[in-house]
């Protein structure tokens, strides 16, 4: 896939900044049941409230005529919704469209990373929070750890251009793993980024308070162990890299709660129910579901509505860890 040369972005916010990425939720349900991303009893949206794939694929179309130059898809967890490869195949042949990648808990990569790759899936990202076989159930309340590496390996060897590792790291519970987890990256040749977990929706398994780790203090862990170097690499994404002496890897933070970077932010998110947001950390959204179901086909009245929302793309996020400010969990949203 190529972008056709010189297009004018036309998603331009009111801060100048140009959105040429969009999340795509396509489902908010989950096979696992992280504590920090859902609380213990949940409920999840009924059928009809989802987008369809058609529904999903004529939404991204509209916006990568209107500059989007990247999809990732997510969720809850995309793998769980049935023809994710159908999808992948749709969205991949979008003309102007850089890339479809995905963010995943890596379980059912097993029996689909090589279909997602012949579909036209580029990069993966998949989320490992412990190493620990007991720890993990506990922190995904359900899942094995070894169907995750069963899943990492199989990402390894499907040819992707990159699969990069993402832990999510709570002080006092696997604060202690990150060397462990670095390692276990650069063994895999894969990249990895450690994220500062984010007061998103009211949990019952710990206060978020608690167990906030600022991604400095993992950085100044990592140097004790690791030749790192700074790295100019920018992926799209808010990562910044550090790149492992002596490897291809590179080590990144995702440091939403102690380094804002809403400066660069280049993306807008669609919840699988067709709810456009415009910030990770605001709750106002709009309903480009309705536009969808009352106005098939009709891909000028959709541009339309996404251009007068971003007007309202708000300048930062402002999160709190002592309140839960945004009442939309993490698999709402479309991490
Ligand atoms: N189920 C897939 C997965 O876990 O990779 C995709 C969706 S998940 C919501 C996307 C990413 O968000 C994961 O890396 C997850 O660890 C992260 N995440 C979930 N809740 C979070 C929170 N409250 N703060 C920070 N990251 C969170
Ligand atoms: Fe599911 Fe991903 Fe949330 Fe874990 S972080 S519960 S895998 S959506």
């Amino acid at each position: 896939m190529k972008s056709p040369p010189n297009k004018t972005p036309s998603l331009v916010d009111p801060f100048g900044r140009t959105v040429d990425y969009l999340r795509l939720s396509v489902t908010d349900r989950c096979n696992l049941r992280c504590t920090y991303c859902m609380a213990e009893d949940m409920t999840f949206l009924p059928k009809q409230q989802i987008l369809s794939l058609e529904e999903l694929r004529d939404a991204a179309a509209v916006f990568v005529e209107l500059g989007i130059r990247k999809i990732r898809l997510t969720g809850g967890e995309p793998l769980i919704r049935c023809d994710i490869v159908k999808l992948v195949s749709s969205l991949a042949a979008l003309p102007g469209l850089d890339e479809v990648t995905m963010t995943t808990n890596g379980v059912l990569l097993p029996a689909l990373a090589q279909p997602l790759k012949d579909a036209g899936l580029s990069r993966l990202n998949i989320s490992i929070d412990s190493l620990n076989a007991d720890r993990f159930r506990q922190l995904t309340r359900v899942g094995d750890l070894h169907e995750v590496i069963a899943g990492i390996k199989a990402a390894g060897a499907a040819g992707f251009k990159k699969v990069k590792l993402n832990a999510v790291i709570l002080a006092g519970f696997n604060d202690d793993e990150i060397i462990d987890l670095a390692r276990f990256a650069v063994d895999h040749g894969m990249d990895i980024s450690f994220i500062e977990e984010m007061p998103l929706g009211e949990i019952n398994s710990h206060k978020r308070v608690n167990t906030q780790i600022s991604s400095s203090s993992l950085r100044d862990k990592l140097d004790s162990k690791f030749t790192l170097f700074d790295s100019t690499e920018t992926t799209g994404g808010p990562s910044r890299y550090l790149q492992v002496a002596n490897s291809e890897c590179k080590i990144g933070f995702i440091s939403p709660m102690s380094n804002n970077f809403c400066e660069s932010c280049n993306r807008v998110r669609m919840t699988a129910e067709g709810r456009l947001l415009l910030c990770l950390g605001n709750e106002h959204s709009i309903d480009l579901r309705e536009v969808l179901r009352s106005h098939p086909g009709d891909s000028g009245l959709l541009k339309s509505k996404i251009l007068e929302a971003l007007k309202d793309k708000p300048e930062r996020h402002y999160f709190d860890p002592e309140q839960v400010n945004i009442v939309r969990f993490m698999n709402m949203t479309g991490g």
